[in-house]
């Protein structure tokens, strides 16, 4: 980006904004002092820490303003101009709305459960071959990262497509309203944070609030294959379109087939065709066509989608396929788990060929509440002794998986682990696994199963 001082005293409405500032040239924002590049503004935020400690850091690497909150104004620095607001997260997001306005691209904006990134890197990767597009970069999809996104754009940004998290209400609402989507999207309903929400319902309702924004002429596109969702679309007066696997969504998919590397599928709206994704998942099919659909909005054409959707490289390393040190193969999805998600991962595991036996490793789901027992005992109905032959389980919840499993597995094959047992997990399963094994690690990122991943590996 490129603004001057002065006008972003003015965006942000600063305190001091009437003051006359040095003509300097601002080529980014920075909220991190350890990742500001030269040329760049520091935004302090006040979080775990506050960031106003670190603005020598700052500095030192090159900032050229920082905005700063006003009761704080004692401690401001006098080496670069300060720009004196009342509260630095606001100013932030202040900015990153203006900025948006002058810029002026399309913007889309990905919701759901699961899949907001792998979606969102596909729409990134569909629209880019007619426009110039900027994306959330990796994860950053809250109300920091969102006005983060903004402010990446290049000036010539054409769409910018924004991933939104979310785990309360009211933050989608918030979003949404702050960057005014010309397309909102929700790639489906899960259970992930219910702790939060009590039901499905409410956290459809939540997902909803990505529209509260959305513009006049904009279009709502939604997973039709979801009860809450289709109820909720009633409402709707946008133009709405739907994806999913039931034919009488807008963009229809069927004929899934997936193997290690990839899945294939066809739809109803291009029959002739048939579409790769570079991605193990089942799921993932819905993903894609998402972005399909989005394409066809911005009347991407077709033969171009098909292959931006073929060789779209996600920016993150979920699922991905290591090597352990013993030869075996080791699907990594360690980071995040719900139940949604561990089952749609379960049952494309269970798919995957095999010359050895299939290992499943589970770690506990977090942020479900009351529900969490239930919840994890509900992946059962994605283990079935005949394709996974052994299960690891790691943390308190996982007892109830255990329990459930009970009936249909010896219990031999079935390894439970208290979530501080994870040193004795690691011992059994490097005893356990041979080089034909196929492993799949799963859970949420509280429970570190990457200490099992990198035990494996040495
Ligand atoms: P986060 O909440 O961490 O930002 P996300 O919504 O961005 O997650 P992705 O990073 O795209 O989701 O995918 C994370 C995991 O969710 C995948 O590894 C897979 O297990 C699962 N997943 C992805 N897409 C879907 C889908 N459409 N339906 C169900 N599960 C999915
Ligand atoms: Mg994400």
């Amino acid at each position: 980006m490129k603004m001057q001082v002065t006008e972003i005293a003015k965006a942000v409405q600063a305190d001091n904004a009437e003051q006359a500032w040095p003509d300097v040239n601002v080529t980014g924002v920075a909220f991190d002092s350890r990742h500001l590049t030269a040329g760049e503004l520091f935004i302090p935020l006040i979080g775990e820490n506050d960031g106003h400690k670190f603005v020598q850091n700052a500095i030192d690497n090159g900032a050229v303003a920082t905005l700063w909150a006003s009761d704080h104004a004692d401690s401001a620095p006098t080496a670069i101009p300060v720009i004196l607001v009342a509260d630095t997260l606001k100013a932030l997001q202040q900015l990153g709305q203006y900025y948006l306005q002058k810029i002026n691209p399309k913007v889309v904006a990905v919701t759901g459960s699961n899949g907001k990134t792998t979606t969102k890197d596909m729409i990134a990767s569909v629209l880019s071959t007619q426009f110039n597009v900027t994306k959330t970069h990796a994860n950053f999809n809250n109300q920091i990262g969102v006005p983060i996104t903004l402010l990446s754009m290049e000036p010539n940004t054409e769409v910018v497509v924004v991933e939104m998290g979310m785990d309360h209400f009211g933050e989608l609402d918030f979003l949404s309203r702050l960057v005014q989507p010309d397309v909102a999207v929700i790639t489906m309903i899960g259970e992930a944070h219910i702790e939060f929400f009590g039901t499905r319902d409410k956290i459809a309702d939540a997902k909803m609030e990505i529209i509260h924004g959305l513009k006049e002429d904009g279009t709502f596109i939604f997973n039709g294959d979801e009860p809450l969702l289709q109820e909720r679309s009633a409402s709707v007066a946008q133009r709405k379109l739907t994806f999913g696997l039931n034919e009488t969504n807008t963009l229809a998919g069927s004929a899934v087939q997936t193997s290690r590397a990839s899945t294939s599928f066809k739809t109803n709206l291009w029959p002739d065709e048939t579409y790769t994704i570079p991605m193990m998942g089942a799921y993932n099919v819905n993903n894609a066509l998402a972005a399909l659909l989005v394409g066809n909005t911005f009347h991407v054409r077709p033969a171009a989608a098909q292959k931006a959707i073929a060789s779209f490289i996600p920016t993150e390393n979920r699922t991905e396929w290591l090597t352990g040190a013993d030869g075996e193969a080791i699907l990594s999805d360690v980071y995040n788990s719900n139940p949604t998600a561990a089952k749609r991962v379960l049952a494309a595991f269970s798919a995957v060929p095999t010359n050895g036996k299939r290992i499943a490793v589970l770690g506990d789901m977090l942020e479900l509440g009351e529900q969490a027992d239930d919840l994890h005992a509900s992946l059962a109905s994605e283990l079935d002794p005949s394709l996974i032959q052994s299960v690891y389980l790691n943390g308190s919840h996982m007892v109830a998986l255990a329990q459930a499993l009970a009936d249909k597995y010896p219990a031999s094959a079935i390894h439970y682990y208290p979530t501080a047992g994870q040193p004795q997990l690691i011992a059994d399963l490097k005893q356990a696994i041979g080089a034909d094994d196929e492993v799949l690690l799963k859970g949420s990122h509280g429970i570190h199963l990457e200490n099992v991943l990198a035990a494996l590996e040495v």
